[in-house]
């Protein structure tokens, strides 16, 4: 299936590790150009390189989305080199563990403020671009949003509201032609998840664990399975799905976890 997506410039917050290096690479290998928006300058350029070696295109915005200002300033930065912008994919985010019991106020509003300011800030400036474009929007979510995972409160009510901000601009932007959708990972192995693991006593058991969890497969859904998704949700291909919530867990989230085990 050819997904039309040549020369189609994307934003991709978060795009240099996990999900988002994913992300970077299916886009570039569907001929489009992802703009990694992402603070880790050595990664980036070594995955701007390898691309740029096998013919592909991409560009790195070496920056962390923490200010509106940042978000602006990569969208100028994009405008000033390629003109447009066809997509943007909101990916960047942190499971920060800031619980309710040991948590603070402080540490609760700043968690939010970093996991979901920027998915608003990212659209908001670059929505001139994408009106003459007519792109399309993933949000990354997590199905911590919808299930909850324990003392990790600024990280899931960023997620929720990433749902509710979905639906919010499929309608707001129905009239521009813009289509809104969002991902719902729940056990992708990436830095920010052996991070968390890593947080466990016996990280390995509470892998077996999960994946034994997982209805399809028993297994992590890859990163690539993700970005499979969101590009197909970027490309032409999508052109009547909007609002859309769309799970790639395996399963995970809504089926019975007691399929296929003892
Ligand atoms: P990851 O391995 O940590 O990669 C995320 C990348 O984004 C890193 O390079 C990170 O840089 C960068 N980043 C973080 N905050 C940023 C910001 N404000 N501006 C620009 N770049 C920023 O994470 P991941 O596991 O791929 O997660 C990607 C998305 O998927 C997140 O939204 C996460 O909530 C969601 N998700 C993941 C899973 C999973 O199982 N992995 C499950 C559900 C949802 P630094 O490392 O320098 O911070």
């Amino acid at each position: 299936m050819n997904l039309n997506l040549d020369n189609k410039v994307i934003l991709v917050s978060g795009g240099a590790k996990g999900i988002g290096e994913a992300i970077t690479r299916t886009i570039a290998a569907e001929g489009g150009i992802p703009i990694i928006i992402d603070p880790s300058l050595e990664l980036g350029h070594k995955l701007v390189e390898e691309l740029t070696s096998k013919k592909q295109k991409a560009h790195l915005i070496p920056l962390r989305l923490l200010e509106p200002q940042h978000a602006e300033e990569a969208v100028e930065k994009t405008i000033g080199k390629f003109g447009s912008i066809d997509g943007v994919v909101n990916n960047a985010g942190a499971n920060d563990g800031i619980g309710l019991e040991y948590g603070s106020p402080q540490a609760f509003r700043k968690s939010v403020e970093n996991n979901l300011g920027h998915y608003y800030d990212l659209v908001h400036y670059a929505l001139p671009h994408l009106k003459s474009s007519k792109g399309s929007i993933v949000n990354i979510s997590s199905k911590t949003a919808v299930t909850g995972q324990g003392n990790t409160s600024g990280y899931t009510a960023a997620k929720g509201a990433q749902l509710s901000l979905t639906r919010e601009w499929a309608v707001e932007l129905l009239p521009y032609g813009i289509r809104v959708n969002a991902v719902i990972p729940a056990e992708v192995m990436t830095p920010l998840y052996q991070k968390w693991l890593d947080t466990f006593e016996q990280p390995d058991q509470k892998l077996a664990l999960i994946q034994n969890r997982i209805p399809f497969g028993n297994r992590m859904t890859t990163a690539q399975e993700i970005a499979d998704t969101v590009v197909f949700l970027l490309s032409d291909r999508s052109s009547h799905t909007t609002g859309q919530h769309i799970y790639v867990d395996g399963g995970y989230t809504h089926l019975d976890r007691a399929i296929g085990r003892e």
